[in-house]
């Protein structure tokens, strides 16, 4: 498969072999990925942020660290990382949340949750057990009194992250909707499924 490309506010699905590698480029720079992926014929074998923290002692996930489900299973190894800072403590950017940031219940506006749920589907997979995503290049700083804080993506134009899948799964993956996110402007995002490794 050669690389592909997300068009600004969009998003896909697929399915990634045991074994083989995820690629996922920003392009531009400062413009985040949404992940999210259950496991192929198991719509409830779900990723799983807290498993995920927890087994790693960390919420700041680069090279080396491991993406599990709730059943505690391994799904994703992130096994390149050129810019060294992803977000795992926050759902995707959902309709709701823009009407809530615009104080407007009528607004409409793409959104990640969106196009996981729509994409995900295809693959069979309940919306309901849509949880916090893996946010490729999001920049959620934490102080320390708990306060978090969405700040611009620490990515530069050609940056990437490469995943090796420990198991078969259905992945949904999204160029973030959300301009507050994004520094102002959303970009695209590409993607590469590679050989086994
Ligand atoms: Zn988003």
């Amino acid at each position: 498969m050669s690389r592909q490309r997300l068009n600004p506010q969009t998003g896909t699905a697929f399915r990634l072999r045991q074994g083989e590698l995820l690629t996922v480029w920003d392009p531009e720079g400062e413009q985040v990925a949404d992940l999210f992926c259950f496991e192929d014929g198991n719509p409830s074998g779900v990723l799983s942020s807290g498993r995920s923290i927890d087994y790693n002692d960390t919420i700041f996930f680069s090279k080396g660290h491991f993406l599990y489900s709730f059943a505690g299973d391994v799904m994703l190894e992130i096994v390149e990382d050129s810019c060294g800072r992803h977000d795992f403590l926050v759902t995707p950017c959902s309709l709701q949340m823009f009407r809530m940031l615009a104080k407007d219940d009528r607004i409409e506006h793409p959104s990640c949750q969106h196009n996981l749920e729509v994409n995900l589907a295809e693959f069979g997979f309940d919306p309901t057990h849509l949880g916090t995503s893996f946010n490729i290049f999001m920049n959620v700083e934490v102080d320390n009194t708990g306060r978090v804080r969405v700040s611009v993506p620490r990515s530069k134009a050609g940056d990437r992250v490469v995943f090796k899948a420990h198991r078969d799964l259905v992945v949904g993956l999204t160029a973030c909707s959300d301009e507050g996110t994004n520094n102002g402007r959303c970009k695209p995002i590409e993607y590469e499924i590679g050989p086994k490794a």
